[in-house]
């Protein structure tokens, strides 16, 4: 058995049914990729549209690629024709980008609402309230090839874990509180990363997304 499939059988035994595993691939050789996926494993997240192009082409063409990380939108075009999921939709002008891109390559994509709950400033993701009154108006409606399927966002980086229990908490509020404007579809809460993932779970996460337990340190 390779070390892959070993931490992903380890990490695999931690989460309860109806937890989905996405392995963040991002920075390593998509050769660990091809060991995850001989692993049974089909859900991986990058967060550089032009490393996700690269693996794509590379890599079995029924692994499901989300996109975590901060999207310019520049760059959307490159990962439309083919990406399950973009969990990082964090503004208005980059749904209107999304948009233009599903349209073009007639594809109706997934995504979640990241949504910035972190005490550090740097984390992207929607102010709540801003992005609730945009959701309350109306604003997704003048995106047909964009289905929001739920919240994704990351804690405060800190060992205190009541400050990252509280900001899960404060996620899964927040799916709670947007659900009543969406249909059934509406139903992942993308949280929790290797340090934390097990406190995300007893929030209510749907979805982990694990990186480095799984593929080693990352070389930067
Ligand atoms: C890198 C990354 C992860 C995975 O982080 P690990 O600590 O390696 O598990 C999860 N979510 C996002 C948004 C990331 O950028």
């Amino acid at each position: 058995m390779s070390l892959i499939e070993d931490n992903l059988n380890k990490v695999r035994s931690t989460l309860p049914q109806g937890v989905a595993l996405l392995a963040v691939s991002k920075f390593h050789p998509a050769e660990m990729v091809r060991q995850a996926y001989d692993a049974g494993q089909r859900l991986f997240g990058e967060n550089r549209p032009q490393e996700l192009k690269e693996k794509y082409a590379l890599l079995p063409k029924d692994i499901e690629w989300h996109m975590i990380g901060h999207l310019q939108t520049n760059k959307v075009k490159y990962i439309a024709p083919f990406v399950a999921m973009i969990e990082s939709l964090d503004s208005e002008r980059l749904a209107e980008v999304i948009e233009k891109e599903a349209a073009k390559c007639d594809r109706v994509i997934d995504c979640l609402l990241e949504i910035h709950v972190a005490r550090e400033q740097t984390k992207s993701g929607w102010d709540f309230d801003s992005l609730e009154e945009f959701v309350r108006t109306g604003g997704f409606k003048a995106y047909p090839h964009i289905r929001i399927r739920g919240v994704m966002g990351m804690a405060t980086f800190t060992d205190d874990e009541a400050v990252v229990r509280g900001d899960f908490m404060r996620l899964a509020e927040c799916k709670l509180t947007l659900a009543q404007y969406f249909g059934e579809e509406f139903d992942t809460l993308s949280m929790g990363m290797s340090e934390d993932y097990p406190i995300a779970v007893e929030c209510g996460a749907t979805q982990v997304r694990i990186g480095s337990t799984i593929f080693g340190p990352r070389v930067y």
